[in-house]
């Protein structure tokens, strides 16, 4: 039930398996960044191979067509800030975006549902200018958890700097480091907007963007081992093929070099492998709940405090004719969530049971459907977060070795657009940008 490529695109891929096993640089990966670096050195005439390891491109960008005559975002959702490379692709592309931002928030508190801006509770305003607090910490790289404990905010004001500042940021309060996402949070450039796409799919939109680089994109075809000792390097697949080429692009999560999917022949420096492993991507799950009726509040955007699940959120405004809910968790609590499996969504109900009364949730589900990011092969976590001393290894990661093998991808950004798709593209147009000034 997942995205599938259209038969045409599809025939156009199969034939690239009589392409030439020599091409000048190889990409490692089909998410964004592998399909953005692929494009550009397309377009510049350098002849570019991109090995995928699943039957899909899009990566963390994945669309999912079975709950809705729509398809529903398991991935990548919202387009943040407008100073972007994706925001400029998207309009150029003309796709009709909407602000995701317009609905009222929800909150669950002392066993009411109210709507966030009417709740009594003095600690909540310490949350409108937690964003100056992080910016004027100074001390060492301490858990959000620590940092805001020593401000005894209520029960329900740690719950919500958990949704917003830890579960958005890819994890949960007690990982995330404070110091690490004043870093990340002083980088910030792309701007504050929040948008959705109004009708269309990420999943779409890469297939148009990026159609003229599909015939070169091997699917099913995973890179085990990297041999860069020669000028020639080549890459070998589970498929027991080898290609060459004189650059290699890695774009794939910083999970896949953690688990040491892929060998390197001579090993990767100290540096590379310290940074790999000191940089950290947790588990995340969207949990998509099909209602026969809206039994929330008219105009709810998202709904927060809850103990299970950070945020849920309604997609009234991009699917209006269904009813639908998305549970949000990353860190710990999508961990809590996974290990449950498909007893995560009776545990879900439960939980808006409890919150919205009279088992409205229960009696009005009609379907749903997990996407465990943690479970999913070739990617096993959602995306790399700020955790304490985190950030220096960025740079480490980025480096390339010999102005040959060259990493890509969200984790490697040091703009502070980790974990998003601009953030990828960008990690992508450097690694370009290197290669073509050595070209020319
Ligand atoms: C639940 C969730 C919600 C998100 N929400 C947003 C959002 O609202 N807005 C936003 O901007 N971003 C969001 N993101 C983050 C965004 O999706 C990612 O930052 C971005 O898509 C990462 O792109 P990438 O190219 O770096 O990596 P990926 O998309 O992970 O691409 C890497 C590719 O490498 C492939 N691969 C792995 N190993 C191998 C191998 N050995 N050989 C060949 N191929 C291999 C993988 O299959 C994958 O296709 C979200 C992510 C998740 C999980």
């Amino acid at each position: 039930m997942f995205f599938k490529l259209s038969a045409k695109i599809q025939q156009t891929i199969d034939q690239s398996k009589y392409m030439n096993k020599h091409s000048k640089v190889i990409i490692i990966g089909a998410g964004i960044a592998g399909l953005h670096a692929a494009r550009k050195l397309h377009q510049q005439g350098i002849s570019v191979r991109v090995l995928e390891a699943t039957d899909r491109i899009g990566g963390r960008i994945r669309a999912f067509s079975g709950l809705s005559e729509r398809p529903i975002e398991l991935g990548a959702e919202e387009i943040h800030g407008t100073n972007s490379i994706w925001f400029e692709l998207l309009e150029q592309s003309n796709i009709s975006l909407i602000n995701g931002d317009n609905l009222d928030n929800y909150v669950y508190t002392q066993n009411q549902l109210i709507r966030e801006d009417l709740v009594n509770d003095k600690t909540l305003k310490i949350l409108d200018y937690l964003p100056q607090l992080i910016e004027l910490y100074e001390g060492k790289d301490i858990s959000l958890q620590q940092f805001l404990e020593q401000r005894q905010l209520s029960p329900l004001a740690m719950s919500l700097a958990n949704a917003y500042h830890a579960n958005e940021s890819g994890s949960s309060l007690d990982r995330i480091g404070i110091k690490s996402l004043q870093k990340v949070d002083q980088k910030w450039s792309s701007g504050e907007d929040n948008l959705v796409l109004e009708s269309d799919s990420y999943a779409h939109v890469l297939q148009q963007r990026f159609k003229t680089i599909l015939p070169y994109v091997q699917l099913q075809e995973a890179a085990i081992i990297v041999d860069y000792t020669n000028q020639k390097i080549s890459v070998t697949s589970n498929n027991d093929q080898t290609y060459t080429c004189e650059k290699v692009i890695l774009t794939v999560p910083i999970t896949v070099l953690q688990r040491k999917l892929i060998t390197f022949t001579p090993n990767l420096p100290e540096e590379k492998e310290e940074a790999i492993q000191a940089l950290k991507m947790d588990a995340g799950m969207k949990i998509i709940l099909k209602f026969k009726e809206q039994f929330w509040p008219k105009n709810m955007g998202s709904l927060l405090g809850g103990e299970l699940v950070p945020e849920y959120w309604s997609l009234q405004a991009t699917h209006p004719q269904d009813h639908i809910l998305v549970a949000f968790a990353m860190g710990s609590y999508a961990e809590r969530l996974s290990a449950l499996g498909e007893q995560a969504v009776t545990a879900v109900l439960e939980e808006l049971d409890n919150i919205l009364g009279d088992n409205l949730a229960s009696t009005n589900f009609k379907e749903s459907y997990i996407a465990d990011w943690f479970k999913e092969p070739y990617i096993w976590g959602a995306y790399s977060y700020p955790s304490p001393y985190s950030e220096r290894y960025r740079s480490w990661l980025e480096w390339p070795i010999d102005n040959r093998l060259f990493f890509a991808g969200e984790a490697v950004n040091l703009d502070g657009h980790y974990g998003t798709v601009h953030g990828a593209m960008e990690t992508a147009q450097i690694a370009v940008d290197k290669i073509l000034t050595e070209e020319n």
